[in-house]
């Protein structure tokens, strides 16, 4: 999950972004002056902070640069209710990778913030081959195999899969999976999502059913109102882990 801090003074911003940050998976931390800003990025490693620019105490630009020198990964997202251009622009050269002026949209808040997890993450993504069970998965070469068998995925069900292999034996967001394989702007239903992995599980299944002794293929979990999660036996787990 990833870990959030919003620097916000006005209570009722504040208590907003919280709500929706939280209700969209993420955990919060939420502080309302620069010192309490920097102590808690002190003390915790952020992925995304959310960071106002006019607070009490000390300007949101300096706080700005001394989480960037703290937390150089940190990927820092400015609020600003300041419009004049150089007041953005120094936004900028103070490390800030983003900004969004106030007032803003919660869903394009989300949207950007869902944005700059996922490139941070992209190196998670699997590039090299995975393999669990009898299931082998050539990101590269774009193919899946069971036993030695060629499975003929379609592209979105291939990286639907690769994306549930990325995080193999760990939950994965409907959120996350929507994201990632289909893209930040795309908003229409979920339902294609469910679609997918139905159609997924009915390939794997039917081509190990195929073969004689049926071939080992990890099953794809629901997790009711969250997502997916696709099996991994524990040893590989560990192969995982260590590769
Ligand atoms: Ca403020």
């Amino acid at each position: 999950m990833a870990e959030l801090l919003v620097v916000e003074d006005e209570e009722k911003i504040g208590q907003l972004l919280v709500s929706a940050l939280s209700a969209n998976g993420y955990s919060v931390v939420w502080r309302q002056d620069g010192a309490g800003a920097l102590s808690a990025a002190r003390s915790g490693s952020f992925d995304l902070v959310l960071l106002d620019l006019g607070l009490p105490d000390v300007d949101g630009i300096e706080v700005c640069r001394m989480l960037k020198r703290q937390q150089p990964g940190c990927i820092v997202v400015v609020l600003t209710a300041r419009r004049d251009e150089m007041d953005v622009i120094e936004g900028l050269e103070s490390g800030a990778d983003d900004y969004l002026t106030k007032p803003f949209r919660m869903t394009e808040l989300l949207a950007r913030v869902r944005a700059h997890l996922r490139r941070a993450s992209a190196g998670d993504f699997v590039q090299e081959v995975f393999t669990t069970g009898e299931l082998t998965l050539d990101p590269a070469a774009r193919r899946c195999l069971v036993r030695d068998q060629e499975v003929a995925l379609r592209p979105k069900e291939f990286d639907l899969l690769a994306r549930l292999a990325s995080e193999a034996g760990r939950a994965v967001s409907r959120e996350a999976l929507m994201d990632d394989v289909w893209d930040r702007n795309w908003f229409g239903s979920t339902k294609t999502l469910d679609v997918h992995i139905a159609a997924l599980r009915r390939r794997l299944a039917d081509a190990a059913d195929g073969m004689e002794p049926p071939a080992l293929v990890p099953a794809i979990t629901t997790l009711r109102s969250h997502g997916y999660r696709l099996e991994l036996e524990s040893r590989a787990v560990g192969e995982l882990d260590q590769g």
